[in-house]
């Protein structure tokens, strides 16, 4: 039986986008040869790398705004390096808002390139809300900030109004939810959360924003290297950057990102609704700041959690075990998950209410 599969990353991704790829693992275009055994310079290849840069510019709105898109190696984590590594003048500053694990680790890259700033955290509240009042200071070089919380479910809703180049990490939101991407100059995403399989990242960057920090850049950092070759600069991985591209184009024929929020919307408002009815689970983060994407709760009594767990493994619920930094239960509702497996846990929580 196909698991109703909640995992927080690597996740799901749709049926139909693991079957092609399934397929190009076998005889990839009906050229005889896998996809993992031709040449990354082939014509055919080069052909998918062109249009997965192309297509993540035109889902976000960018085309022809000044930006390129990147695919690069190293995961979400490499870019917390490469950004103050592009963007951080040497005798510079960045400004970083903490609202969370990933967007700590980002911090902490970040001071070994010169003074950063964090604006505003949430940690003393580990992390269960989006700080909302700070100032960041005009003379940054770059404000960074995380769009979405995987760990501690939390989204931000509205960003900051700045004349410093915004940064946002999108790992766990990107092509999920309508914003006006424009007012981003770099945005990255990790593939694993919600764009294909990991081992490739998302980067897309104003042009204009590379070129003015003096620091000497080892070339496998530097982003406008890796745009002047066309994000071939060294082996792309081929096989996520396929598997990538072929999310984007069910997401283009399913009507885009504007289709997409509409279904998240929906799986999120059905499974919060029945945190916030059932006496029996408690949500983790203020109700504002709730993540379209990822959902932490608890089990109001721990002494559920036995008989709660083996209801929903016996209804096929897989992945739904929360982060230990936080407990209880997250489930993840990425772009992927259909809404019938929102519907198959919550009517696995309603039932519990009648078995105790
Ligand atoms: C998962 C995640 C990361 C880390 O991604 P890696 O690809 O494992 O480096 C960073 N930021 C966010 C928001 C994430 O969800």
């Amino acid at each position: 039986m196909k698991k109703h599969n909640f995992s927080a990353g690597p996740c799901i991704l749709p049926q139909e986008v693991f079957e092609q790829a399934a397929q190009a693992v076998l005889d990839f275009n009906g050229m005889g040869l896998s996809i993992l055994e031709i040449s990354h310079r082939d014509k055919a290849f080069v052909a998918v790398m062109e249009e997965a840069r192309a297509l993540a510019l035109e889902l976000l709105g960018l085309t022809g705004k000044g930006y390129q898109a990147l695919f690069l190696q190293g995961g979400a984590s490499m870019e917390f390096l490469r950004i103050p590594y592009n963007l951080m003048k040497t005798d510079g500053k960045a400004s970083y808002l903490d609202t969370g694990t990933w967007a700590s680790g980002a911090i902490k890259e970040a001071k070994a390139f010169g003074e950063t700033i964090v604006v505003a955290s949430s940690k003393p509240e580990n992390y269960n809300h989006i700080p909302k009042d700070f100032v960041i200071p005009s003379d940054a070089d770059y404000f960074h900030c995380t769009s979405n919380n995987t760990i501690f479910g939390t989204q931000m809703k509205s960003f900051p109004e700045t004349s410093v180049p915004m940064v946002c990490d999108m790992s766990s939101d990107i092509f999920s939810r309508t914003l006006d991407f424009s007012k981003f100059d770099l945005i990255y995403a990790g593939a694993q959360k919600n764009m294909g399989p990991a081992g490739v990242t998302l980067i897309v960057v104003k042009e204009s924003l590379l070129g003015n920090t003096n620091r000497a850049i080892p070339n496998i950092m530097n982003y406008q290297q890796h745009i002047d070759k066309e994000s071939m600069y060294n082996t792309p991985p081929v096989f996520a950057v396929y598997t990538s591209l072929l999310t984007m184009q069910w997401l283009k024929n399913l009507g885009g990102i504007t289709a997409i929020e509409k279904q998240n919307e929906a799986k999120a408002k059905l499974l919060y609704d029945e945190i916030d009815r059932n006496p029996l689970f408690i949500g983790t983060t203020v109700k504002e700041d709730r993540s379209n994407m990822n959902a932490t709760f608890l089990l109001a009594d721990g002494n559920h959690k036995e008989v709660f767990d083996s209801m929903w493994k016996a209804a096929g619920v897989s992945g739904i075990n929360g982060h230990r930094s936080v407990g209880g239960y997250r489930a993840s509702m990425y772009n992927a998950l259909p809404i019938e497996s929102v519907q198959v846990l919550v009517d696995v929580m309603k039932e519990l209410e009648t078995k105790i």
